[in-house]
């Protein structure tokens, strides 16, 4: 099959359509045609290389798509040929404790579909059939592999471990991203208020539209900590869902409400935060970190996606030949959500 692989870890550069040899799906697994797959923050990490993340290469990348079914493994009943599927990326063992309480994210032997085995960037892709959703017949392959990765790391944030309450003023950090576009909509479902944070005057107007109260540009006021403060009435915020780290996690806890929580998946910026335990324990904070979700929780929010409640902002569309354009378009902070790669075009 044809698959946009990694030869070795690098740039942009690195990334080549090569023809490599896929296999037969096992008994519990089943091959997919893939019709479109999403770029998403991780394939950049996945590429450039984590010293954490040993690869064989060449390395097929993208844990994001969507597809058609054509072939079963032996003992796969509950789907057919022909089904049209999105796909949850979190390939766990099923045996260990965390996977036996159905916290597939926690498991111990955790592997994500493009990151540490192959993914969805080429013609085909097998996948273990529990990690299967079907998708109803009026959803585009495009919008369901848009839509999938953003939305279970944000579903779990917002609603699992932060928790949010009806009324609760949530600040979205890098509002216009992948992550961000989808936050914002959907702390706004679960009954929260939203505040932006963002770059530049489209980021701005797009955050708006999807619901959010206020907006703050990040670049034209690097105080925006204390506009979240006044904001909010000098109380805080009860939630910051952040996946930028470093730059902004100083007042990001500074603007937090006693009894906030903020929530972490990623950290773009860099790693290191610094806090000052004192607010920690008086204010009675929470710092919670937060990655993929559960089956159930992916299964929850595609459900918020086919009944329409949100839906993903999608930044470009590419044709599968140019899927090095796509990662350059995902380097360039001007982009504004999803990137997608549509195998039908
Ligand atoms: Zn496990």
């Amino acid at each position: 099959m044809k698959a946009a692989v990694y030869t070795s870890h690098g740039n942009t550069s690195v990334i080549e359509i090569q023809e490599v040899e896929i296999g037969r799906p096992k008994s519990n697994e089943v091959k997919i045609a893939v019709k479109a797959f999403a770029l998403n923050r991780l394939d950049v990490w996945t590429r450039m290389g984590m010293p954490s993340l040993k690869l064989e290469f060449p390395h097929v990348g993208a844990s994001d798509f969507a597809g058609e079914i054509i072939e079963l493994g032996a003992n796969v009943q509950n789907y057919s040929i022909g089904d049209r599927v999105a796909v949850n990326p979190t390939i766990s063992c099923g045996f260990c404790l965390h996977c036996r309480s159905g916290e597939i994210s926690l498991c111990d032997d955790i592997h994500l579909m493009g990151e540490h085995v192959w993914g969805g960037a080429a013609e085909y892709a097998i996948v273990p059939s529990t990690n299967l959703l079907l998708l109803p017949d009026d959803v585009a392959f495009v919008e369901a592999a848009a839509v999938a990765l953003t939305a279970l790391t944000s579903y779990r944030m917002i609603r699992n471990r932060a928790q949010i309450k009806p009324g609760e003023l949530v600040l979205v950090t890098g509002s216009g991203g992948g992550v961000g576009t989808i936050s914002v909509q959907i702390a706004i479902e679960l009954g929260g208020r939203v505040i932006a944070l963002t770059s530049n005057k489209d980021k701005e107007s797009n955050a708006r539209e999807l619901g959010a109260e206020h907006v703050i540009n990040y670049r034209e006021n690097p105080e925006w900590g204390k506009e979240v403060w006044e904001y909010s009435g000098r109380t805080g915020v009860d939630i910051v869902i952040d996946s930028s780290g470093e730059k902004v996690f100083p007042q990001a806890i500074r603007a937090l409400a006693k009894g906030g929580r903020y929530v972490t998946c990623g950290a773009t910026t860099g790693t290191k935060g610094e806090v000052n335990l004192a607010l920690l324990f008086w204010k009675q904070l929470s710092i919670l970190g937060s990655t993929m979700s559960s089956h159930a929780e992916f299964e929850e929010v595609m459900d918020l996606f086919f009944q329409g409640r949100i839906a993903p902002v999608i930044d470009s569309v590419y044709t599968f030949d140019k899927v090095t354009e796509a990662h350059k378009r995902l380097e360039d902070p001007e982009h504004m959500g999803k990137i997608v790669i549509d195998m039908e075009l």
